[in-house]
């Protein structure tokens, strides 16, 4: 941490730190109904967090608060250091949606599409040049698409929109990228495409927010899993099958039965040494 924690723009009560995400008790929900509740947590650069959670736990309503896309019903939310309420620099956040392809109506090609997201880094007159046009080749390398540019989407499978919309995500050039579900519902072949893709960012340094059920695929480049259930977090740690995280775990684990004592409200910081990711539904370990 450093100047950052007296920044004059972060206010008197506000919090301040230097991560990405920052929440203290926070709640998010909609019209006065809070889904996410006394929520806890800061995320930082290089990170790649994966929000898990059965259906309906409110995995979407908590990263859709971040967006500003429903309503901030309590605590305190910063974005990189910035609250909630008065940050508005929203191309720093990438964000592919949940069960999102593009219409079968848009006339466009993929390359127009991946060129949206160069939008809020260009001047009133829109025009794109060199560089935006670098970078959206760029982007479409990343999820393996660079030789489908002049391609009209609608010809695509959904699994390859997707990549589409995540290659436009990219192209913004945020500081995080916030995935909801991205190898939901798309082929089994490009499901293996896309977690391909989701290692070759997390090689690059892409700091991610991956909600998702696919714990194997992901397994290699996840630093951290968040488990939420009924809109409050169970678990948040590393994965203890992670490489990453195994080297520094050894202190933290004398609780080789995998109960927690303190059952109550109590978030364990470290998986227990046996049967790790395979506690959540859905994983198996190979
Ligand atoms: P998850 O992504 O974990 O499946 P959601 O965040 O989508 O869960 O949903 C959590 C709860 O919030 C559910 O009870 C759902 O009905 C409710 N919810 C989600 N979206 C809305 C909305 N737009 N308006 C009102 N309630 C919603
Ligand atoms: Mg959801």
């Amino acid at each position: 941490m450093t100047a950052t924690s007296s920044s004059p723009a972060a206010g008197s009560q506000t919090i301040v730190s230097q991560a990405i995400v920052s929440m203290r008790s926070a709640s998010f929900g909609y019209a006065d109904r809070a889904v996410i509740s006394n929520v806890t947590m800061d995320i930082h650069a290089g990170e790649v967090v994966a929000i898990l959670g059965p259906n309906g736990s409110g995995k979407s309503t908590l990263v859709k608060g971040l967006l500003g896309l429903n309503n901030h019903l309590g605590g305190q939310v910063a974005l990189f250091g910035t609250p909630i309420d008065r940050f508005h620099d929203h191309a720093r956040l990438g964000y592919v949606p949940q069960r999102h392809t593009l219409s079968a109506s848009v006339r466009a090609t993929v390359a127009e599409i991946v060129a949206i997201g160069r939008l809020p880094h260009q001047s009133w007159l829109g025009r794109s040049n060199h560089e935006d046009r670098r970078i959206i080749k760029e982007s479409l390398a990343v999820v393996g698409l660079d030789d489908r540019t002049t391609v009209d989407v609608s010809t695509l499978s959904g699994g390859q929109q997707r990549r589409v919309l995540i290659a436009r995500a990219l192209a913004a050039q945020p500081d995080v990228l916030i995935m909801d579900e991205p190898t939901a519902g798309i082929d089994l072949a490009s499901q293996e495409i896309l977690s391909e893709v989701l290692a070759r960012l997390a090689a690059r340094g892409t700091t991610m927010l991956i909600v998702t059920h696919e714990l194997q695929a992901l397994r290699r480049v996840l630093t951290r899993i968040i488990q939420i259930n009924q809109g409050r977090v169970t678990f948040d740690g590393p994965p203890a099958n992670n490489e990453l995280s195994q080297a520094s775990q050894g202190p933290d684990l004398d609780d080789h039965d995998g109960h927690h004592h303190d059952e109550d409200d109590e978030i364990p910081r470290t998986w227990p040494t046996a049967g790790p990711l395979d506690r959540f539904p859905g994983f198996h370990d190979a």
